[in-house]
């Protein structure tokens, strides 16, 4: 039988061995470890293709959400808006700011709906931070209109977005910070965590690189209670050598996306993610390629019968339906979804054959009568 795990991490990473160990030993024989040259130029290379002035390595994108909402100056009592559609570490890093967080419903492309924006706005609300969920870029002139309108601040979670574009520009670039991760599964993965939180704001990077590094100004004098969230200089330049490549990657999910729209568009039991050309207004990287489905359970143990992985993002749950954060907010979209929503492998081990199978199998569900 086909096995085609959910994300393979073995084969993820295999084609790169060789670059790795090269890294490895070239870091080792300079015993270079903390904030050497390789996070600069990681950094550097990633602000020159964002196109955004400041750049900053961190430990990983739950921190860099944190240590952006700080730098912003966000004080107990703020409410900032996010969707519930999102990782847990969104509203998490608004809590471990300070502030508390709005979490509103989402649209039909599971992105953050900027009219439930406007109903969870109170005189206590700060910021709105939209999630760039499955490497989409939300409608992000809309939410810059609502955040003008009633003067809040946007900080992007893009953590599933590096080279995602709405209108020419990049996820992260359109408030007054935006954040990655380099988790591995994700699109930019490293060997473990990383992170990155860019601006154009030259105060907001000041702060950003004192909270990363214990609060130490270039002197070394301690000018903030700050934390120790590093991007290691190996894993900066396991980065920089994948990112060379990155547009490539960014053009094989886009293929695999426009092939999984062509074999699954007939189908009559699942609404598919937009297709790669269907805006012109938007290149979408395909983190995630999350349908929805009928008798989604059913399907999920039909495919993985076939030796089909596939997920459920966050564990099944939106984050308001998380009994123990206790939150009783009520977001009628993001619930529906929630029953339908399923995520198809979606990553660069999948060959062309492998998609065909895929298809293959879910069509194959339908057409059995469920
Ligand atoms: C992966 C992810 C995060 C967390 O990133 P880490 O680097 O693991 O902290 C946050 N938000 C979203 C939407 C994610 O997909």
């Amino acid at each position: 039988m086909h096995k085609i795990p959910f994300f393979d991490y073995q084969r993820a990473f295999s084609g790169w061995v060789d670059d790795f160990v090269e890294i490895l030993r070239d870091t080792i024989g300079r015993g270079a470890f903390i904030l050497q040259a390789a996070v600069q130029e990681f950094e550097d290379h990633l602000s020159e293709y964002l196109g955004i002035k400041h750049v900053i390595g961190v430990a990983n994108c739950t921190d860099a959400m944190i240590i952006a909402l700080r730098a912003a100056g966000l004080e107990p009592g703020d409410e900032v808006i996010s969707p519930s559609h999102t990782m847990v570490a969104t509203p998490a890093a608004i809590v471990h700011a300070g502030a508390t967080p709005v979490l509103v419903d989402c649209g039909p492309d599971h992105l953050i709906a900027p009219d439930s924006i406007r109903g969870a706005i109170t005189s206590r609300t700060r910021a709105i931070m939209p999630v760039q969920l499955n490497g989409r870029t939300a409608d992000m002139d809309t939410i810059q209109k609502i955040a003008d309108q009633y003067g809040l601040l946007i900080i992007e979670d893009s953590a599933q977005a590096l080279g995602s574009k709405y209108k020419g520009r990049y996820a992260g670039t359109f408030g007054l910070a935006g954040t990655f991760s380099f988790y591995p599964a994700k699109i930019l993965g490293c060997l473990g965590d990383g992170g990155a939180i860019v601006t154009d704001d030259d105060e907001m990077a000041r702060k950003i690189h004192l909270y990363r590094d214990h609060g130490r100004d270039e002197n070394g004098e301690v000018v903030l209670w700050g934390l120790n969230s590093r991007l290691d200089t190996i894993q900066a330049a396991f980065l920089d050598r994948q990112f060379q490549v990155f547009e490539t990657v960014i053009s094989r999910r886009r293929e695999m996306a426009g092939a999984f729209q062509e074999q699954l568009a007939d189908v009559s039991g699942v609404v598919l993610p937009p297709a790669p050309d269907s805006d012109h207004n938007r290149r979408d990287v395909y983190q995630n390629y999350e349908i929805e489905a009928e008798n989604r359970d059913d399907l999920q143990i039909w495919l993985s019968d076939m030796g089909i992985g596939t997920m459920i993002q966050w564990g099944g749950k939106a984050v308001h339906q998380y009994r123990a954060l206790g939150f009783d907010t009520v977001l009628p979209a993001t619930e529906q979804l929630f029953e339908r929503c399923l995520m198809l492998p979606m990553n660069m081990s999948l060959s062309d054959e492998d998609i065909e199978y895929i298809c293959e199998a879910v069509r194959g569900f339908y057409v059995r009568g469920m």
